[in-house]
């Protein structure tokens, strides 16, 4: 059966979904409501960097596309890099295997490259400036308002929804139906901020690294580009002291990033600029019951299921829904509807698992890596990991570098924690706090480059 699909949003997952309908044979129109992000200066603000791992890349290997974007695009990254605010810098490696590693790419190329492939597929074509402002879901028919103003009615078999966290699709396809929706934002806001990495020798900041300043209630990160430069990203509480709200003047942000981010500040020449020229953004959890509508509508990537970015998965599970819903196309081709109920079936539990992933992870990021017990946690489960294989590989390593659906992999970790602390681990990891707080109060000088 031949199709005609339209795709709302030329995002990450609009552009990848965009190919997999083409290689069934689907004619694709692709709408988004930006210009071509191929041919306009990047927009610093959406330009931030984002982690690639197992889920994402198998998202790509499918459309025989990983490799290339690995090469091309990404840069590999083996560790955390921890700057505590007292103490050495310290590397939390990403895993034991050689291939567990996560790559660092920018939204903007992995956009672009995708929308150059999508381009090139025969049936598939990409309309810009057309913003979505009405559904009709029994008929599939979606107006757009395109860049001159003028309205443009088009109808096909279906509407994929790929528009993002605040998308107009699923807000049409919902209406008039009992469907749970909800957006939780957490109280902090975000401003990318650019770092300058030095030339990649020893003074500067490791270009194979994730770099984490947490600060318990703040923190910057910052993930490397290939060129030693780096997109950093500062987190602050929305209000209160040292939030976004409260640091308005350069004498303040200097102070603040002096007293809390002392060893980052000499790779920001740009920071007082950016900080108090850019706006900041927020971070919110999506959750919702109905992914669909009949065999006329479906949603993918954040448009269902957004995610805070702190388990660096929220682009990754959107490249998953689109290799689980080819699947489940393929598995009913004749029959989309259901196709789409069995899609939504094996997705929403999961990603509804990586919901709480996250927002768990946010705290860990923030405040609990700095913890002596954290590390020394983390130092056994991968001791252990080394020592007995897959049997053994800890909840990061699941969610990070396997394809094991999401909570699948948090009742195998906590079935594994449970043996773990029956056979002492707690006791070990208590032993290795104490050993290395000795070995800290012994040590006479500290380094803190990375
Ligand atoms: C600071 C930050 C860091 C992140 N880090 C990571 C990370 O390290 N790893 C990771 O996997 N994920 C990360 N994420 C999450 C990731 O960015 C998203 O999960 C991913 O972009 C979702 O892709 P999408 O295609 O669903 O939506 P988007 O990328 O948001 O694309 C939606 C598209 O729809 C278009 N659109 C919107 N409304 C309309 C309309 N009405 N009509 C037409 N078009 C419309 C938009 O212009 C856009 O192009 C991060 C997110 C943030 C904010």
């Amino acid at each position: 059966v031949y199709r005609k699909a339209t795709i709302v949003g030329g995002g990450l997952s609009g552009a990848l979904f965009a190919i997999y309908l083409a290689r069934r044979g689907c004619e694709v129109d692709v709408y988004d409501a930006r210009g071509d992000i191929r041919h306009e200066p990047p927009d610093p603000i959406r330009s931030v960097n984002l982690t690639i791992a197992a889920r994402g890349l198998d998202g790509l290997r499918r459309v025989g596309l990983d490799q290339q974007a690995i090469d091309k695009l990404c840069t590999v990254l083996r560790y955390r890099v921890i700057h505590d605010s007292d103490g050495p810098v310290r590397r939390m490696s990403y895993g034991v295997q050689d291939h567990e590693v996560l790559y660092s790419v920018s939204r903007t190329h992995l956009t672009q490259f995708l929308l150059d492939v999508a381009a090139a597929e025969p049936g598939v074509r990409l309309h810009f400036h057309h913003r979505l402002v009405d559904l009709d879901k029994t008929t599939a028919t979606a107006t757009f308002f395109d860049g001159t103003g003028a309205i443009k009615v088009v109808r096909a078999d279906v509407v994929v929804g790929a528009d993002g966290a605040g998308s107009a699709v699923r807000r049409h396809m919902q209406s008039g139906l009992c469907a749970d929706f909800s957006r939780e934002y957490v109280p902090y806001r975000y401003k990318p901020l650019s770092i300058d990495a030095g030339n990649g020798d020893d003074a500067g900041l490791d270009p194979h690294g994730l770099h984490l300043w947490p600060r318990g209630d703040f923190m910057l990160f910052a993930l490397p580009n290939q060129d030693y430069t780096l997109n950093g990203v500062c987190v602050l509480p929305a209000h209160g002291p040292n939030s976004f709200d409260s640091l308005r003047t350069p004498e303040a942000v200097e102070s603040f990033f002096g007293e809390h981010f002392a060893d980052a500040m000499p790779y920001m020449p740009r920071l007082v600029d950016e900080f108090l020229g850019r706006p900041a953004s927020g971070f919110s959890t999506i959750r919702t019951s109905t992914w669909h509508y009949r065999d006329k509508v479906v949603l993918i990537g954040d448009a269902c299921h957004g995610v805070i970015p702190f388990y660096g998965q929220g682009m990754n599970a959107a490249f998953e829904d689109c290799v689980v819903l080819d699947q489940c196309l393929a598995a009913h081709w004749r029959d989309w509807q259901k196709a789409f109920a069995e899609y939504e079936r094996r997705r929403r539990v999961n990603t509804d698992t990586l919901a709480e992933l996250s927002l768990a992870n946010f705290t860990e990021l923030r405040d609990s890596v700095r913890r002596p017990s954290l590390a020394a946690r983390s130092k056994m489960s991968l001791a252990a990991y080394r020592a007995l294989g897959d049997r053994a590989a800890p909840l990061y390593s699941l969610v990070s570098h396997s394809t094991t659906p999401y909570s699948e992999c948090v009742r195998i970790a906590r079935h594994r924690q449970r043996v773990a602390r029956m056979l002492g681990a707690d006791l070990a990891v208590a032993c290795l706090v104490g050993a290395e707080s000795v070995k800290r109060r012994l040590k006479p000088g500290r380094d803190r480059r990375s």
